[in-house]
């Protein structure tokens, strides 16, 4: 396999630019990206839609077909998430798709990429490179699911990677360029509810789903005991508080601190009481659509199942 050519196996798509750059010969990455054609240098782990994507989905279309999205990008992931109209955007090699943002996006904890050092090590004899996977930068994933392993990602000197542009590959001997000490493996507050979360997440982005944003909101009014035409009566309004407060609870704030920046825990899940109230946030062109884990976190409330695909 020529590694400059290819994509790894379940590497992330945004990483390869800064891997083809760290391999290859150019010394300059704006020279390295402006090869590839790319728009910008910024390469982040959780940026969905991001322009960049469609070049590289582009780039690497004849080769890989749809499997890019869904292989190297989040395309399984967020498929089921989008209003209906915006479906349409996995489903071509296009470079015209705007950017989609979700609700709650910048309020993650995580949005830095991941790597197991473990991974880092095998990938280096097997491929004669550590690279980003995708399958380690998903939103509330912080184990490896080949080797359990916590992931690594922000050392004891607050030194974090967000964008690729000064380090380009997961860090040799897991060593951080700014202070030297080995960067520590994930440690924080991980409880069962947050287990159950990390696998179901996993299963998304590898396996995908058939249940739609729909299926979603209908399955929330029902166990809320609401209708789908909702009135301003006080029963409703009771029905939807109790469904609001029995959400607000359903996780342990230590975990919601793990997963949201910096904010209350009723404003993190504000998108989450929405998906009750509020149909529109998830139908109307100009809304936005909630983020996935936003989703998930309310459906493991509301007992629901996904569906295989
Ligand atoms: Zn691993
Ligand atoms: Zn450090």
């Amino acid at each position: 396999m020529d590694v400059l050519q290819s994509l790894l196996p379940g590497e992330h798509i945004a990483a390869f630019p800064a891997r083809y750059h760290a391999l290859g010969p150019y010394k300059d990455l704006l020279e390295s990206t402006r090869r590839l054609n790319l728009p910008t240098s910024t390469f982040r782990p959780q940026t969905f839609f991001h322009e960049n994507y469609e070049y590289l989905c582009d780039l690497f279309f004849a080769k890989y077909n749809y499997s890019v999205r869904d292989e190297h990008s989040f395309g399984r992931l967020l498929r089921p998430f989008l209003p209906d109209e915006k479906t349409i955007y996995l489903k071509s090699a296009s470079k015209k798709v705007k950017e989609v943002n979700f609700f709650g996006h910048f309020k993650l904890n995580q949005l830095y990429w991941k790597w197991c050092d473990i991974c880092a090590i095998e990938d280096a004899d097997n491929y004669g490179t550590p690279y980003f996977h995708l399958v380690h930068q998903i939103p509330a994933v912080f184990h490896c699911p080949t080797h359990g392993a916590g992931l690594s990602s922000k050392c004891v000197c607050n030194h974090y990677i967000t964008e690729l542009r000064e380090e380009f590959l997961p860090p040799r001997n897991n060593t951080c360029i700014n202070c030297q000490s080995t960067i520590p493996r994930f440690s924080a507050y991980f409880d069962e509810d947050m287990a159950k979360i990390e696998r179901l997440m996993i299963k998304l982005t590898l396996k995908g789903t058939p249940a739609k944003a729909s299926d979603f909101v209908g399955h929330i009014q029902r166990y809320a005991g609401v209708g789908k035409r909702q009135n301003k009566s006080v029963e409703q309004y009771r029905k939807k508080q109790a469904w609001y407060n029995y959400l607000m609870g359903y996780l342990d704030e230590r975990a919601i601190a793990v997963y949201f920046r910096g904010q209350s825990v009723g404003d993190a899940l504000r998108g989450a009481r929405n998906l009750l109230t509020d149909n529109r946030l998830l139908f109307e062109r100009n809304k936005v659509p909630s983020h996935p884990l936003i989703y998930v976190i309310a459906l493991l409330a509301a007992n629901y199942d996904f569906p295989r695909s």
